[in-house]
């Protein structure tokens, strides 16, 4: 049974995929983390993103495996190194080209073949999993979203502003919502719900609801 969670930067899918997978005794996938890894190997290498062919190379050589709390490029664990403004844009950036959506869709379906998963992302219940069994799409209003990432990069000691977040995220979202291939939207069938006024808790409580009522008790 997959659930797919997808949603904007900010929008709490990241803490809501986390505490429902825990809650349903389901695994854990975040596929931001993936897309965060592949630009992290393709900047270390310099490879120019619009020369689509070394892209192509590059890619022969990553191995990316998002593991429960942490992502690893080629044995190297990446995790500590992922979460910061900068990679956050090359992650959109890499995210717009079809051979590295095509790379990473290709290994979030190897993952999540056979278990029961649930699977955090931009693009899991629209391109991914269109089959899914439980689909959300979680929203917040912009300035939420910026002042929840701003909160935490601020508690990680990143030196950037409110004003600087949020610049980010409209560049960000924009890219993410027009590309050609698998843009950031809810499924037909999603369940959106908008976590501006909700506490974690508050989110967690609706996807459990929805999810008992939709969804499939887990074998175990
Ligand atoms: O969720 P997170 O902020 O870690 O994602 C980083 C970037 O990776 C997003 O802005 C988006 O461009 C890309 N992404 C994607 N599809 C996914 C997950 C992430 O395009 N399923």
């Amino acid at each position: 049974m997959i659930v797919t969670i997808d949603g904007p930067a900010g929008s709490g899918k990241s803490t809501a995929a986390r505490d429902l997978a825990a809650r349903l005794g389901y695994d854990y996938l975040d596929t931001g983390a993936m897309y965060r890894a592949v630009a992290l190997a393709l900047g270390r290498r310099q490879i120019d993103l619009t020369d689509l062919p070394a892209v192509e190379a590059a890619l022969a050589t990553v191995q990316v495996e998002a593991l429960p709390g942490r992502v690893v490029l080629n044995g190297e664990d990446v995790s500590g190194l992922i979460r910061n403004p900068e990679v956050s844009q090359g992650a959109s950036r890499v995210a717009v080209i079809p051979a590295v959506r095509r790379f990473l869709a290709t290994e979030q379906r190897r993952v999540a073949a056979g278990r029961h998963i649930v699977c955090e992302g931009r693009d899991q219940g629209t391109a991914v999993f269109p089959d899914a069994g439980c689909k959300f799409f979680l929203t917040a209003d912009p300035v939420t979203r910026a002042e929840r990432r701003y909160h935490e990069l601020a508690a990680s000691g990143e030196p950037i502003s409110l004003e600087e977040v949020l610049q980010a995220q409209v560049e960000r979202d924009a890219r993410d919502a027009s590309r050609d291939l698998a843009p950031m939207r809810p499924a037909d069938d999603a369940i959106v719900i908008d976590t501006t006024h909700l506490t974690p808790d508050g989110v967690l409580a609706r996807l459990e609801e929805e999810v008992s009522r939709r969804c499939p008790p887990a074998r175990t």
